[in-house]
């Protein structure tokens, strides 16, 4: 038995989350969401495998024009994700049960605009359709005055962003709404939720692991937050991110499933001392802002390229897109953001150069052999 939770129950539609609800079960189109059959066709799996709710990313008019055409064609609770244009939010509204916004995001338009008048708009928007919200804040891309009150110390970065996001929230009169505190680490994870849930154990928790990768690394890292933050009695709803082909998003869901049936079932697997040893090759699930469908077979090439130096303590990052590509490499020894026809190459913050996607895995091995040799890694 998993402990009681102490969060107040909200609704998104029928789909009760927080308190004593069961624990929902989310996932994410991977498809571009302008290929409307794509689309239909990655919900329906996700459907099929058993989500709760089914987050699709809308980034322009025609997102939003595709997303009409999917809502007209499937029962599915949805979710939106909205990354820079906070402003999309009125257009999607219509089509969607609940809106998800990253606070570390909001400064991108209209940059003269105060924060609390853009988190007014969404709520606004959110109340008049009787959307939910999420307040997603994402260690990637934290927002920059977080980032300068706390520069040495994200986790309270993120954690200072979540609970002032919720006051901006509560102050305008919303309750529906759960916050998600996502890292690659899971460590980081643990450490920023329990950390929110003692500033604000009223408000439903949405976890996951971010950029997990693949499995079964990206399982593990997964399993290691859900284990100490489930059976704390944190998480009301949940997301199993995994880098994995479009048809096999379903995995996600039922990856999801055994994890809370094990913890449970108080079924905890412990993992060796020194699982944060080593290669470590963390790689986004990909969404509808894949620059290009390459990106998993690369996730995959990369990991078994790299294997030969798995003893190595390096971090190598692989990213779908240009959105949160170029941020969320600057923390990995390497990162690789995709480009419609060129991968990007980083080595830290600085940019090595674009190369094509036949040519990306030698220019990769020539960085990772030249931080090795020069003893950038142990
Ligand atoms: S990095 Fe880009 S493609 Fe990958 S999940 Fe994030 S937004 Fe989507």
């Amino acid at each position: 038995m998993l402990p009681p939770r102490k969060t107040r129950t909200i609704h998104v539609k029928h789909l009760a989350i927080g308190g004593s609800a069961p624990i929902a079960v989310q996932s994410m189109a991977a498809t571009q969401t302008r290929d409307i059959p794509a689309t239909l066709r990655q919900v329906r799996i996700l459907a099929d495998a058993g989500a709760d709710l089914i987050r699709i990313a809308v980034d322009s008019q025609a997102d939003v024009d595709a997303l009409a055409q999917i809502r007209a064609q499937t029962a599915s609770l949805l979710s939106v994700d909205l990354q820079e244009n906070y402003r999309l939010a009125a257009k999607v509204a219509p089509y969607v049960d609940k809106i998800r916004y990253n606070p570390g995001h909001l400064h991108h338009h209209e940059k003269d605009k105060p924060i609390e008048d853009k988190v007014a708009f969404l709520v606004d928007v959110a109340k008049r359709h009787a959307c939910a919200l999420r307040i997603g804040i994402n260690a990637g891309s934290i927002a920059p005055e977080y980032d300068a009150r706390f520069p040495e110390d994200h986790v309270s970065a993120i954690v200072a962003c979540a609970v002032d996001h919720c006051a901006l929230v509560d102050a305008l009169g919303f309750r529906d709404y759960v916050v998600s505190i996502k890292d690659s680490d899971p460590r980081l994870v643990v450490q920023a939720n329990v950390r929110f849930a003692e500033r604000r154990p009223d408000v439903p928790l949405h976890l996951g692991v971010t950029e997990a990768g693949m499995p079964p690394e990206g399982i593990i890292k997964t399993r290691i937050a859900f284990e100490q933050l489930l059976s704390r009695g944190l998480g009301d709803t949940l997301r199993v991110s995994l880098t994995v082909p479009f048809d096999d998003k379903g995995m996600e869901i039922k990856v999801g499933r055994e994890l809370l049936d094990d913890i449970a079932a108080g079924r905890f697997r412990s993992v060796p001392p020194n699982f944060f040893d080593g290669l470590n090759i963390i790689a986004c699930p990909s969404c509808s802002r894949v620059e290009n469908n390459r990106f998993v077979e690369l996730a995959a090439q990369v990991k078994q390229m790299t294997a030969y130096a798995k003893e190595h303590d390096l971090t190598i990052a692989v990213m779908g897109c240009r959105v949160n590509g170029p941020g969320e490499t600057d923390d990995a020894d390497l990162g690789l953001w995709c480009g419609p026809n060129f991968v990007n190459l980083k080595r830290g913050p600085a940019d090595v150069g674009a190369f094509s996607y036949d040519d990306i895995l030698a220019a990769l091995k020539r960085e990772l052999d030249q931080l090795i040799s020069a003893g950038g890694a142990s």
